[in-house]
């Protein structure tokens, strides 16, 4: 494909992986702390981008949401609710310590692949929408129905972006007929194996929260000791929620995701995974016993995060703290989460506060026609895929759109080895130059075959 620019310019693959490095090289780190925000940094990415994507910037409206994301919106033929692909601008900070074989916004090339943050996480599907978009646009190709491309600048700190992109949406009326945003991906050793890549698509995503249990009492000089302080209450409910787990269950898109990767399991597990439906607890045993990892498709998870005492080692504590971060599963809800810990750890004496809530989003339906395609684009264009819902682990902006849709998933059109998808929040994250290619037509086909 090697569609003319306007002003004569040949746009080539080539031209469009330069464009993809220039845009990881621009540092648009997101942090907590507001302070700590390069703006410049975010006002440069937006405008290399208008730089890099000119045809998308003059004929799709854009709009500024906060301050530094955007709702572009481009007309489609019919009066169809329209489609919503979604991508983040932000990446998260480097850990000065980690070892990255490359520079982390250097975005040099090795080894046929573009290493830096956000290649994976989430520029390549920023940079490979607009891409997409830009190459249809200079066709004059026109969507069968309307579509938007919201991209968040507040993705990884939890910011009010999407929340205020869904406000915006809302406002002008659009009920959207599906919403596609990170998440899943063209997933390679996914399962122990299971041998062809799984195009994992995420249906819902787990909830999470985190609860500071406090206790309280009278803290004094350490010479003097009293039995049952503060830390030791602490301690003991650390240790009684080791021992009292969330219950096991499969939801529906675990059970479906087990019956669609059947024919490709090892020989031993196909019985298992072919009835996951009538040997459920069987399924929940043996991937409870499997790790962590297995374990966390099954129950909700907990994580004691921070602990925190006395500030000098000859006082004590007169207040001790322990944070536990909580992944919770569809079908449960924060309430009914903290209610078990508050029963596992079996003390009046210790308070619970939730530090921030998000229930477990709706579940998007498998069996309909925004599903299929999603599943079909994934079987033209990687045909060794297997295509499979899931439940995904982590959080994304998409959670917010539930509120106006009911149709939202999650996928990254991009091979990803087990290490590339270690490699994301962490370091080493890069992408194959082929593989962001193959994504940029797999946006571009799906595109395409939105009906009307
Ligand atoms: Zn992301």
């Amino acid at each position: 494909m090697r569609p003319v620019g306007p002003v004569g310019e040949v746009r080539n693959d080539a031209d469009d992986v330069e464009r993809l490095r220039g845009l990881v090289r621009v540092p648009t780190v997101s942090y907590a702390d507001e302070g700590a925000v390069e703006a410049s940094c975010f006002e440069e990415f937006l405008t290399l981008l208008a730089e890099s994507f000119p045809l998308l910037h003059e004929q799709l409206t854009v709009h500024r949401v906060l301050d530094h994301s955007l709702l572009l919106h481009w007309k489609g033929e019919a009066d169809g609710d329209p489609a919503v692909l979604m991508a983040h601008i932000d990446v998260v900070p480097i850990d000065e310590s980690a070892p990255w074989q490359h520079p982390p916004f250097g975005a040099e090339i090795h080894d046929g692949a573009i290493w830096g943050r956000g290649t994976l996480d989430d520029k390549g599907s920023l940079v490979g929408i607009c891409t997409a978009v830009e190459r249809l646009l200079a066709d004059d190709f026109v969507p069968a129905r309307d579509v938007w491309l919201s991209f968040g600048a507040r993705e990884e700190v939890s910011g009010p972006d999407a929340p205020a992109a869904v406000e915006e949406l809302r406002s002008r009326g659009v009920t959207p007929w599906f919403v596609l945003d990170e998440g899943g991906a063209i997933a390679h050793q996914a399962f122990p194996g299971v041998q062809p890549p799984l195009g994992v698509i995420g249906v819902t995503e787990k909830g999470t929260t985190t609860l500071e249990l406090r206790a309280e009492g009278r803290g004094g000089h350490s010479s003097t000791p009293a039995p049952g302080g503060p830390t030791a209450r602490i301690a003991r409910a650390v240790v009684r929620l080791e021992k009292r787990q969330f219950p096991a269950s499969l939801p529906e898109p675990t059970l479906e995701m087990f019956t669609r990767i059947a024919p490709h399991a090892p020989l031993a597990l196909r019985p298992l995974f072919t009835n996951a439906r009538r040997l459920q607890p069987l399924l929940k045993r043996a991937l409870l016993a499997a790790g962590p990892e297995p374990a966390a498709l099954v129950r909700t998870t907990m994580a004691v995060t921070q602990l925190s005492g006395s500030p000098a080692h000859n006082v004590i504590a007169s207040t001790a703290t322990a944070a536990v971060n909580l992944r919770i599963m569809v079908g449960e809800t924060v309430a009914s989460a903290t209610e078990h810990v508050r029963k596992a750890i079996a003390d009046g004496s210790i308070t619970l506060e939730p530090l921030d809530t998000n229930e477990p989003s709706p579940v998007s339906p498998t069996d309909d026609p925004a599903f299929e395609l999603l599943t079909t684009t994934i079987s033209e264009l990687f045909d060794d895929a297997v295509p499979t819902p899931y439940v995904m682990m982590a959080g994304t902006d998409s959670r917010f759109f539930a509120a106006i849709c009911p149709r939202v998933y999650r996928f990254t059109p991009f091979r990803m080895t087990r290490a590339q998808r270690e490699s994301i929040h962490s370091y080493d994250e890069h992408i194959g130059v082929q593989d962001w290619l193959d994504g940029v037509r797999w946006y571009s086909r799906l595109i395409e075959r939105i009906p009307e």
